[in-house]
C-alpha cells in the first residue's frame, strides 16, 4: 500500500543534474542473488537540513556539491534533532531473479519519511511513510517498521534519497531485503518478540494470581511496573501503533513519554514496597516519593507538551530514576536486608539493557543485536529476577513471622510456668495456713493440749482398732479442789497452775504414745492404745506421783497440786460407743474423788 507517485512535472534542469552525478558522490551498492539482505548504513551518505526547507532538488544539488557525508561510526542514530535529515544511496540491481526489493527503516517512531527513487530512464518515484499518518497508510506491507517496495530494473543504477523529519530520536537504519529474505527475518524477529512478550505475560499472570491470593501491595506495583514497561517496549517496537492504536497518530507520539512515566511510577512504587523503605530508610523513601511526583507531573504535561520536549526529558530521567533504584538496592542490601540482593541483581540486568538502548537513542552507541535487543534481554531477566525476589521476600516474611510466633510462644510458656509456680506457692501457703488453722482449731488455747473435739476424732479411730483386738485403756484426770486454788490465789494464778499441770501430764505421757486432751475445766482425758488395765493404772499412778512430787511454784507462791484418776480398759463387747466408755472411766474417777482424792480407781475394781 505504499504510495508511489510519479512526479511528471519535474523540471528538466535538475533531472540532468541528477543524471550527471559523479560516481563517487554516493557509493554504489551492487545487489546480486548472493545478497538478499543488505544493510545500507555503510554506504549511505547523509546531510542535515537544519531548517527542513530543502526540496529533493536542493538535496540532489548538495549531493553533487559533495555536501553529503558518511555516517559517523557507520551508525544512523543521531539522537533528538530538529530539522530534516537527508540520506542518499545508489543501487545497482545485478540479481537475475529479484526485481522487487523492500527498503525498511528499522526504527518505528519517525514521524515523516519521504523516499525518492530516481531511475536511469529519468522517472522519479516518491513514497511517504512514518507514524504521522495512520498505520494502514504509508507502508507497502503491514509491518511494524516503515517499509517501501521498490522495483529495481536489472543492471540500471537507481539513486535513492530518504528524507526523515521527526520529533522522535533521529534513527534511520536502512536495510534492503528481497521478499523471501524479509519473510525469514521477520519470522525470526516475531518469534523473538513472541518469546519476550510471552515471558512478560506469563510473569504478569503468575504474579497477578499471587497478588490476588496474598494481597501484598508489592505484587500490585510489580504488575503495574511490568505492564507499563511492556507497553513502553511495545510502543518502541512499533507494535503499539500496529496493534493497539493504528488510527491514532496522537497516541503514536504520546504513548512513548506516557508509558515511560507510568512504568517509572510503577517501578518506584514497587521499589518502595519491596524494600520496605518506609521502615528501613525514611530519607530514601521521601526521595522516591519525589521522583513519583515528578513522573506524575511529567505524565500529565506530556499530553500537552510537544513530543521532542517530553520524550527526551522522560528518556533521560529514566537514567536517574533507575540509578536511584539501584542505589536504594545497594543501601538496603548493605543494611542487611537479604531479598535486596536479588533486587539489586535484577536492576543491574535492567540497567545494562536499558542503558544500551538509551545510549543508542542518544547516538552514543552503534545499533547492533545486543544494543537493539539489550533492553528486551535485560528487562526479561530483571522481571524474572524480581518475580523470584518477590517469592524470596515472601518466604523471608513468612519465616520472620514464624520466628515471632515461636518467640512469643516461648515467652508465653515461660510466663505460664512462672504463673504456675506462683500459683503453686500460693497454694502451698494456703495449705500451710489451712493446716495451721486446723491445728489451732484442734488445740486448747490455755494449755496448748488437744481439745475435746480432736480427742473424740482420735478416740473413735482407736476404738475401731480396739475392735480388731488391740487393747485400749482410758484415763480420766481431775485436779483436786481446784476451786479453792482459784479462790485462794485468783483466777490468773489458777490459769498458770492449770497450764503447769497440763505440761507435767503431757511430759510424763510422752513415752507412752498417748492421746491426751483437755476434757474441760481442770479435767483431762488420756487414751492409751496397746495398754491393758494394769498398765494404764500404772501410768495413772506414775502421773499421780509426778504431780504430788513437785508442787507448782509461781512468783514466790508454792501450791501443792494433786489429782484423782479414773482408769478403764475398753471392753469392745460393751455397747454404747465412745460416750459409754467415757462414762465408765468417769465413774471410776468419781469413786476416786469419793475415796478421798489423790488416788487411782479402776473400773475393774468397780466391777469386782
Ligand atoms: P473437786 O476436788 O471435787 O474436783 O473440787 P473442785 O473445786 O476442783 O471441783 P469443782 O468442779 O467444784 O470446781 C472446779 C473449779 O475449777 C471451778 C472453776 O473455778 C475451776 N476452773 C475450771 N476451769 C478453769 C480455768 O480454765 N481456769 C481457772 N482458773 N479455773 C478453772
Ligand atoms: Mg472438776
Ligand atoms: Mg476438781
Amino acid at each position: 500500500m505504499g504510495i508511489a507517485r510519479s512526479l511528471p512535472g519535474i523540471c528538466l534542469g535538475w533531472l540532468l543534474l541528477l543524471a550527471a552525478l559523479p560516481a563517487w558522490a554516493s557509493e554504489m551498492v551492487v545487489l546480486t542473488d548472493a545478497t538478499p539482505r543488505v544493510a545500507l548504513t555503510p554506504y549511505v551518505l547523509y546531510y542535515h537540513d537544519a531548517a527542513a526547507r530543502d526540496s529533493l532538488q536542493d538535496a540532489a544539488h548538495k549531493l553533487a556539491n559533495n555536501r553529503f557525508a558518511r555516517l559517523p561510526d557507520e551508525s544512523a542514530a543521531f539522537g533528538f534533532q530538529s530539522g530534516a535529515y537527508w540520506f542518499s544511496v545508489r543501487l545497482l540491481n545485478r540479481s537475475l531473479h529479484e526485481r522487487r526489493w523492500l527498503l525498511i527503516q528499522q526504527y518505528a517512531l519517525s514521524d515523516h519519511i519521504d523516499v525518492y527513487a530516481h531511475f536511469a530512464d529519468g522517472r522519479i518515484e516518491h513514497w511517504q511513510g512514518g507514524d504521522a499518518m495512520p498505520f494502514a497508510q504509508g507502508r507497502s506491507i503491514r509491518y511494524r517498521h516503515p517499509n517501501f517496495r521498490i522495483e529495481l530494473p536489472r543492471d540500471q543504477p537507481v539513486d535513492v534519497f530518504v528524507r526523515v523529519q521527526s520529533q522522535s530520536s533521529m534513527q534511520v537504519p536502512l536495510t534492503l531485503y528481497t521478499q523471501s529474505a524479509f519473510t525469514e527475518m521477520s519470522r525470526d524477529a516475531q518469534l523473538g518478540m513472541g518469546v519476550y512478550y510471552g515471558i512478560l505475560l506469563a510473569l504478569f499472570f503468575y504474579n497477578m494470581v499471587l497478588w490476588l491470593t496474598l494481597r501484598d501491595a508489592s505484587y500490585f506495583w510489580y504488575l503495574l511496573h511490568i505492564s507499563a514497561f511492556g507497553l513502553v517496549l511495545f510502543t518502541l517496537n512499533g507494535l503499539g501503533f500496529e496493534y493497539l492504536w493504528p488510527r491514532s497518530t496522537w497516541l503514536a507520539d504520546k504513548s512513548v513519554p506516557l508509558s515511560i512515566c507510568l512504568s517509572q511510577i510503577g517501578m518506584q512504587q514497587f521499589t518502595r514496597t519491596f524494600l520496605g523503605l518506609n521502615e528501613r530508610w525514611r530519607m530514601g523513601d521521601r526521595i522516591s516519593l519525589g521522583i513519583i511526583a515528578f513522573y506524575l507531573i511529567l505524565g500529565f504535561a506530556s499530553a500537552r507538551l510537544p513530543y521532542h520536549v517530553s520524550t527526551p526529558i522522560a528518556s533521560a530521567s529514566v537514567f536517574l530514576s533507575i540509578t536511584w533504584v539501584a542505589t536504594l538496592g545497594l543501601v538496603i542490601t548493605r543494611r542487611g536486608y537479604k531479598p535486596a540482593v536479588i533486587f539489586l541483581l535484577a536492576w543491574a540486568m535492567f540497567l545494562l539493557g536499558t542503558g544500551m538502548f538509551a545510549a543508542v537513542a542518544f547516538g552514543l552507541m552503534p545499533k547492533v543485536f545486543f544494543t537493539e535487543y539489550g533492553k528486551e534481554i535485560g528487562s526479561a531477566m530483571e522481571m524474572l529476577l524480581l518475580s523470584i525476589g518477590l517469592g524470596y521476600r515472601y518466604s523471608a516474611l513468612r519465616s520472620e513471622n514464624e520466628r515471632i510466633i515461636r518467640e512469643s510462644r516461648d515467652q508465653l510458656e515461660q510466663k505460664v510456668a512462672q504463673r504456675t509456680s506462683e500459683l503453686s506457692n500460693a497454694l502451698n501457703q494456703l495449705a500451710d495456713a489451712h493446716a495451721r488453722l486446723r491445728e489451732s482449731s484442734q488445740r486448747d488455747s490455755l494449755t496448748g493440749l488437744h481439745n475435746r473435739t480432736y480427742f473424740h476424732e482420735g478416740f473413735e479411730s482407736l476404738l475401731s482398732q480396739a475392735r480388731s483386738g488391740r487393747s485400749l485403756s482410758l484415763l480420766m484426770i481431775d485436779l483436786d479442789h481446784f476451786k479453792q486454788i482459784n479462790d485462794r490465789h485468783g483466777h490468773l494464778i489458777g490459769d498458770q497452775c492449770l497450764r503447769w499441770a497440763a505440761g507435767v501430764i503431757g511430759q510424763t505421757l510422752r513415752q507412752h504414745n498417748a492421746l491426751l486432751a483437755r476434757f474441760g475445766g481442770e479435767e483431762f482425758v488420756v487414751a492409751l492404745p496397746g495398754m491393758d488395765l494394769e498398765a494404764a493404772a500404772h501410768v495413772a499412778e506414775e502421773l499421780r506421783m509426778r504431780l504430788r512430787a513437785e508442787p507448782f511454784r509461781h512468783q514466790g507462791i508454792t501450791i501443792a497440786v494433786t489429782a484423782s484418776f479414773g482408769v478403764h480398759a475398753v471392753d469392745t463387747r460393751m455397747k454404747g460407743g465412745a460416750e459409754a466408755v467415757l462414762q465408765v472411766a468417769d465413774d471410776a474417777l468419781y469413786r476416786a474423788k469419793a475415796d478421798g482424792r489423790d488416788c487411782v480407781r479402776t473400773s475393774a475394781v468397780m466391777a469386782a
